[in-house]
């Protein structure tokens, strides 16, 4: 990676703020955290400071509470999981900036672990505002961003503290990076993606910069309807973009110009609704009923994917391909997510509910690399700079 790591520069009883991503997901009644993913993603950088005698001064931001202070979304309990994970006292502190928190800042010694608190409690993080920055900055001696899932954002805690410290990568950065941008330079040929989620106008960027990179390209998901209307099958009551039928038939001539063969679903899962306990029933694409809704890839789809993704060496993954938050319609996706975990390739797994879906099957160590970040990954693989990565200096 061109970007300068934690490994190229002398951390040694420094104070080193880490901008980390633990905006994990919360149970809505209990406050429990659900998946402490992200939180292990980012034990390798705070081990590596632990090890090299840093004083470490965490930074997150948690949930979406617009400014304000909001009680559910203290940082505490996130501190307090980091904390059993990693076998040591994390001490969590009621503010991220201020004289206190300096004055907090000021006894940490080496090896110490200080959480700040939610820095989105301040407007002045989503707005990138410059003293805010500041004084984030002036907490610390150096800055690690570790947050790939976030660098995507133009927030004070990302962008504008690395103008005023020095600033590098952290590991979990480095390996996100890494994994992508092989993707976009030096995949192992035959390289496929398969694409799934709800929408095409979602994922028209990131297949447009992928065509030109990959041998095939194979869709499922809601926005295979789209693809299927505009190739002229009936279709039903699914989801259909009428405004994106112009753009699938585009990128259908689009893959067709770049030779990449684009497979859709020859077979789908049909239901009445889009609810649990509803009567379904598989049906070949020249065959779906005029009120049926398309919830979910067939049989046949998963072994006609499973033939083609077999022969290749590169494969990215983004999107389920169904409904897969009800179990009568995952079956394609957990079919597929099941079979990645078996090939002989290198697999990477990009998007939100993909990501959970393999955290959740227990298959995340079976595959190259899962992403942790969603949106982020979107980006990078869309070919767009991080705005959170472009503040980060350039190894020499
Ligand atoms: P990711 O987070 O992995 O990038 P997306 O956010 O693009 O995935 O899409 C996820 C959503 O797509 C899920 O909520 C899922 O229910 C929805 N989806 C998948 N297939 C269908 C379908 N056939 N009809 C409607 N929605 C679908
Ligand atoms: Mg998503």
């Amino acid at each position: 990676m061109q970007k300068k790591t934690v490994r190229d520069i002398n951390v040694a009883r420094k104070r080193v703020l880490v901008r980390v991503d633990f905006n994990v997901p919360l149970d809505m009644n209990s406050g429990a955290i659900s998946d402490d993913s992200r939180i292990r993603a980012s034990l390798p950088t705070i081990r590596y400071l632990i090890d090299h005698k840093a004083r470490i001064i965490l930074c997150s931001h948690l949930g979406r509470p617009k400014g304000e202070v909001v009680e559910e979304l203290r940082i505490a309990p996130v501190a307090n999981c980091l904390s059993q994970l990693i076998g040591l006292p994390v001490n969590a502190v009621a503010d991220c900036v201020g004289q206190r928190i300096e004055n907090e800042v000021r006894e940490l010694k080496q090896g110490d672990i200080l959480f700040l608190e939610n820095v989105r409690f301040h407007p002045e993080e989503e707005a990138n505002d410059p003293y805010f920055a500041q004084e984030l900055a002036q907490l610390a001696d150096v800055y690690v961003n570790d947050a790939f899932s976030a660098a995507h954002r133009v927030h004070a805690s990302i962008v504008g503290v690395a103008k005023y410290l020095p600033a590098v990568a952290g590991f979990l950065m480095e390996e996100e990076l890494n994994a992508m941008s092989k993707l976009l330079t030096s995949p192992a040929h035959p390289f496929a993606c398969l694409i799934g989620g709800a929408k095409v106008g979602d994922k028209i960027d990131l297949i447009q910069n992928m065509l030109k990179r990959i041998d095939i390209l194979l869709l499922g998901g809601g926005m295979a309807a789209t693809f299927l209307k505009a190739q002229g099958h009936e279709i039903g009551h699914s989801l259909v973009e009428k405004d994106k039928l112009n753009l699938a038939k585009e990128l259908l001539r689009e893959a067709e110009e770049w030779k990449v063969p684009l497979i859709l679903p020859v077979d789908m899962v049909v239901a009445d609704e889009i609810k649990v306990n509803t009567v379904t029933k598989v049906v070949p694409i020249s065959d779906i009923p005029p009120t049926g809704c398309l919830v979910d890839i067939g049989p046949k789809t998963v072994e006609l994917f499973s033939n083609e993704l077999r022969k290749c060496h590169t494969i990215m993954w983004n999107g389920p391909l169904g409904v897969y938050e009800i179990a009568q319609f995952a079956q394609g996706t957990r079919s597929l997510a099941e079979f990645l975990s078996t090939v002989n390739a290198v697999t990477v797994i990009g998007g939100g509910s993909s990501a959970e879906i393999v955290h959740e099957m227990g298959l995340t160590d079976k595959m190259t690399h899962v992403s942790t970040g969603g949106g982020a990954s979107l980006r990078f693989l869309e070919g767009l700079p991080l705005p959170g990565v472009e503040a980060l200096p350039n190894k020499i």
